[in-house]
Formats: C-alpha cells, sequence, structure tokens
C-alpha cells in the first residue's frame, strides 16, 4: 500500500486566509481542491508539499453563474460533475459540459474541481510511476531526485538529470492532459488568480507554456479563482478524445472545436486546439484561417484538417503508438468539423 508523507493541513473557511497561509508557508506549500490528482502524486512521492492547503470549505471558490446572453463564470472549485451536469451550460457550450463529462470517471469527477483541471500537473510514463520505479531510472527530469518535483528552488539537486524522453536535450517533455483546457482555450475564456497582493486576469491560452515543468504561468503564492466564459453568440462547439478505453482513461489526443457560421453558411469564427500531443494545449492557427471566411464544404474540411498532421508531434511518453496518436489527430479533426459545421 502506499500512504502519504507527513504535512500539515490547513482548511481555511476564506479566501483571504487561505491566500496568507500560502503567502507565510512559501513555495513548500500547495493547494488541494479535490485531491483526485495531487494524493496520488504525493503518494508516489512525485509532490512531497511540507505544507497542503485545502479549498474545499471556501463558499465564495464553487458555483456556476450566468447565462447564455451574458457568458459564464464557474468558480474553480466546482466539480466537474456539477459543470457537465449543468444544463443551461450544456446549451450555450455542449462542447465543454461534453468535455468535462469524459473526465475521468463519475466518482472522481463528484470530487475533482474545474480549477484543479485546469492546473493538472503535465504527465509522462517516466514521470507517472511509483517512487521506487522512478529510482530505478535514477529519476526524471521533472521529479530529479528523492522529494520528487522540486516545490522549494533551494532544494534543488546540485547535477541536472536528464529527460529519459529525450535525453539529449535541455527540456521536459510532459504532457498537458487536461480536457477542459483545450475547450476553454476555444471558447476564449480568461481567469482569474488571486494572491495575497491583489488579482489579475488573464486569458487562459496564456496560463499554458510549452514546457512540461513550468507549464502553467501561476506564481507559488496564487489560486485559481474563476473562469469566465464569453457568451456563445452563435459559436458552436464538439469536444472529441482518443483514450485506450472509453470507460475512462486519460486523453492520449483530446480535439476541440469551436466554429461560428453566417446566414449564408460563410465560417465567420473558427478555433481547432489538441491536447494531449505537446506540453501545452495547441492552436491549429493556419488550418483556422483556411476554414475563416469560406463555406465549408468535404473538400476544405479534409484540407483543414490534413493541416494539423505536420505540426502535430507527439513524443513517445504516454499511451498507445505515438504515430498512431499522430495519424488520429486530422481523422479526428476531420470529425469535429464535420459535426459542426453545415455543408
Ligand atoms: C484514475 C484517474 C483518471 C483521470 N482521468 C482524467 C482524464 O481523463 N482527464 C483529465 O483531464 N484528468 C483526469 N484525471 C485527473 C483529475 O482527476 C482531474 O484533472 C481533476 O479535475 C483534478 O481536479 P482536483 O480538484 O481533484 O485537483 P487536485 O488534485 O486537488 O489538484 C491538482 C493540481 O491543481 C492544483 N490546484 C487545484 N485547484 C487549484 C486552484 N483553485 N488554484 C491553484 N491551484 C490549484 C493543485 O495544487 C494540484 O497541483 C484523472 C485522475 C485519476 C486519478
Amino acid at each position: 500500500m502506499l500512504r502519504l508523507p507527513p504535512f500539515e493541513y490547513h482548511a481555511p473557511t476564506t479566501l483571504g486566509q487561505a491566500l496568507k497561509i500560502l503567502e507565510q508557508s512559501g513555495p513548500s506549500a500547495l493547494v488541494v481542491a479535490g485531491g483526485t490528482d495531487i494524493y496520488p502524486k504525493m503518494k508516489r512521492r512525485q509532490f512531497q508539499p511540507k505544507t497542503l492547503i485545502s479549498l474545499r470549505n471556501i463558499k465564495r471558490l464553487t458555483g456556476i453563474q450566468g447565462s447564455k446572453n451574458k457568458g459564464f463564470v464557474i468558480k474553480a472549485c466546482t466539480t466537474l460533475s456539477e459543470v457537465a451536469q449543468h444544463s443551461v451550460l450544456h446549451k450555450a457550450y455542449p462542447g465543454l459540459t461534453q468535455a468535462v463529462g469524459l473526465i475521468s470517471t463519475p466518482i472522481l469527477r463528484n470530487m475533482g474541481t474545474l480549477g484543479g483541471n485546469l492546473c493538472l500537473d503535465t504527465r509522462c510514463n517516466y514521470y507517472d510511476q511509483t517512487y521506487h520505479w522512478r529510482k530505478s531510472v535514477e529519476w526524471c527530469m521533472k521529479a530529479p531526485g528523492p522529494k520528487g518535483v522540486v516545490l522549494d528552488p533551494s532544494e534543488a539537486p546540485a547535477e541536472p538529470v536528464p529527460c529519459r524522453v529525450a535525453p539529449g536535450g535541455n527540456r521536459c517533455w510532459a504532457v498537458s492532459s487536461s480536457d477542459s483546457a483545450p475547450m476553454l482555450i476555444a471558447l476564449g475564456a480568461k481567469i482569474v488568480l488571486a494572491s495575497a497582493k491583489g488579482e489579475r486576469e488573464l486569458a487562459l491560452k496564456d496560463f499554458y507554456r510549452d514546457d512540461g515543468i513550468h507549464y502553467i504561468a501561476k506564481n507559488s503564492d496564487e489560486i485559481l479563482t474563476e473562469i469566465h466564459i464569453p457568451p456563445p453568440k452563435g459559436l458552436k462547439s464538439i469536444y472529441l478524445k482518443l483514450r485506450r478505453r472509453g470507460s475512462f482513461d486519460f486523453p492520449v489526443l483530446g480535439v476541440a472545436v469551436a466554429l461560428k457560421q453566417a446566414q449564408d453558411e460563410t465560417v465567420t469564427e473558427c478555433k481547432i486546439v489538441l491536447g494531449g500531443i505537446a506540453s501545452h494545449p495547441v492552436e491549429f492557427v493556419e488550418a483556422e484561417k483556411l476554414l475563416i471566411g469560406h463555406r465549408p464544404t468535404e473538400e476544405l474540411i479534409e484540407q483543414a484538417a490534413q493541416l494539423v498532421f505536420g505540426p502535430t508531434r507527439p513524443m513517445d511518453n504516454t499511451d498507445l503508438h505515438l504515430y498512431y496518436r499522430k495519424r488520429m489527430a486530422p481523422v479526428y479533426v476531420k470529425r469535429a468539423l464535420r459535426a459542426l459545421a453545415t455543408v
């Protein structure tokens, strides 16, 4: 049996208290929302925070507000089940409720939160392993020693540890595996990050970095509090997910498409964002440009889908064969565009 390492636990009831504890505890502290990702990681010693701050008792961090006309604010600690089953949200952004409804399992969705999903750690076959497995391969760049991920930079090992996927390189290739992130980026969502110093708003697309270790632009003293989604105004959306098991599994490819057509069926807006293929959700601007300003035909959809093939470069560090995953990217984009577009 894997056991949790020792840690100090706080369960504040206000955001102000949580931010104060976070600031006072420094980088060796982490927040926990649903705990569906962080606790297994602590058991495997990928994370060993000295302090854990629970967000579960903070009422102002849960709930869904808004309407199809005004757009929506989803509080960060709203559970995935609430988001997936919200009928008004579903009418406005079917792609979002689809994406969230495909995350893990019903039981985990009852605990897991949307904020936790957006902050979800990147994944890799060499990283998501037990302590003893990782020790046997002499650790990896992302978790370079017995303490796992270095939370406090002053505790970094003296000798750099290579990436086990691409040992010659100087970066970590762990993969962004959040199902909700590509869809929320395609919908133009913004997020609010709070710290003891104040709040800042950020476009969700700017939250993610092409870096398996420092994968989000969140400072260690910040808490994600809200997700803002603009009104759809005719934007249709869909999310398709490729995974080994249909019942539950992380995505090895997630395709989020949002599309708007004028009355004469000309495409006026299009976002194509893929997850599970890189350290961050990737937007395919060239494919979007090909569609915007045109009436979609079978040929145009085929051409746009083929444009994602070249730049999709998955690494051999998640489930399923990497060439299969690359070849499935245009197939899934085509399916998504066909389902959304009036041809
Ligand atoms: C068996 C299994 C299958 C899974 N399948 C999927 C899947 O298919 N797709 C998928 O996307 N995910 C999957 N997950 C991962 C996880 O369940 C979800 O991503 C979930 O949404 C995480 O939310 P949480 O509230 O439990 O996060 P936590 O575990 O509480 O936290 C996750 C990370 O986010 C940080 N965090 C959480 N909330 C905040 C906040 N408000 N502000 C700042 N930082 C925060 C934590 O510090 C931690 O680093 C799976 C997990 C398991 C165990």
